[in-house]
């Protein structure tokens, strides 16, 4: 086994492109009247093709699987499945459960915060989000889709630049969620140049066509895995088949690219769900780095449900790096 992040250091280092430059590089034929069924066709098979693609062979091209992908995702668009609430409303005139419409960005800055292969990460924050978490910790900006301003494309994709000349590793797309703004960071990536390694930092309730989409695009997963079944999903975030689709989206994820899990540790879930998902963690994605979070704080909602109006124990958050520690989990 190489170190858990060698693919995105050699990113970092220059020693290999981003992986969205590489989608770039693959031809796609792109004529106007496609079906859906179509270009999804024409997708898989230009993703076998990204794999089979060596990096030194990547001239950009016109139409690549790249300019594929943001087809695809403004078709989706229109009756949108882009995370597995699957609300299947026109997007351009109406809102589902995220309530985004147009992609709106609270805020982008160079993040000192993150884990530290990730630091300085360039962080663009979305407004609104596709799960409702009743303890939500940035709830300023994922219950208020019409927060923040609308950014157009080409200026952020313009920025890559100035973000790797300042030092700056990766970009972080999060929110809320990046993933009701799925077919806004295809486009931004579509007019991008710089090699930089893309963050993908998401609860990863997503859809498997999005999953599909961000395949050859994303180099590292951020992921937040936040409950350990379905039932503390359901009351506390307000989302069904919560455990089958976030394990389903880690191992698709683990297979498109490297992974590094998050788990916010809540007051009072220790066995229901820190134990479980460290335990999967341990039989499925052993080689993800995994940070396990302490610092819950009683935000938004919390007050409904007794167990979030505290801070998290120190001996619950020790319990928890020592049960991950016997299992061998690579914490950072
Ligand atoms: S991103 Fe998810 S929650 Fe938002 S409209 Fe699309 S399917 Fe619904």
């Amino acid at each position: 086994m190489g170190s858990p992040l060698e693919q995105y250091a050699d990113i970092v280092a220059g020693r290999a492109r981003a992986r969205y430059l590489l989608a770039r590089s693959v031809p796609v034929e792109l004529s106007p009247d496609l079906s859906l069924s179509r270009m999804w066709e024409l997708h898989d098979r230009g993703v076998e093709e990204y794999r089979r693609l060596a990096d030194s062979d990547s001239k950009p091209t016109t139409p690549s699987l790249l300019d594929l992908k943001l087809r695809i995702a403004r078709e989706l668009f229109t009756a949108c499945c882009f995370c597995e609430v699957d609300c299947r409303v026109d997007r351009r005139t109406q809102r589902g459960r995220c309530g985004v419409r147009t992609p709106r960005i609270a805020s982008r800055f160079f993040h000192m915060g993150e884990e530290e292969p990730l630091v300085p990460s360039y962080t663009v924050f979305f407004t609104g989000c596709n799960l409702l978490c009743a303890f939500c910790q940035n709830y300023d900006i994922s219950t208020d889709p019409e927060a923040g301003e609308e950014v157009p494309a080409g200026e952020l994709a313009a920025q890559f630049d100035a973000v790797l000349g300042r030092g700056g590793r990766n970009v972080n797309w999060v929110g809320g969620d990046p993933t009701p703004n799925l077919h806004y960071v295809l486009e931004v990536l579509s007019l991008a140049r710089a090699s930089i390694a893309q963050v993908w930092n998401s609860n990863m309730y997503m859809s498997e066509r999005a999953m599909s989409l961000l395949d050859g695009v994303v180099d590292i997963y951020l992921t937040d895995l936040k409950y350990g079944n379905d039932a503390c999903a359901e009351r506390l975030s307000g989302v069904k088949d919560y455990w089958r689709i976030v394990t389903r989206n880690h191992l698709l994820a683990a297979a498109q690219c490297e992974v590094i899990v998050r788990h916010l540790m809540l007051p009072g879930h220790l066995e229901c769900c820190t134990l479980p998902l460290l335990d999967w963690l341990a039989g499925h994605m052993p080689d993800a780095p995994v940070n396990i979070m302490a610092q819950y704080r009683p935000e938004h909602r919390a007050a409904e449900f007794p167990e979030l109006r505290t801070r998290l124990s120190r001996s619950d958050h020790r319990a928890a790096a020592e049960h991950a520690k016997r299992l061998g989990l690579h914490l950072i």
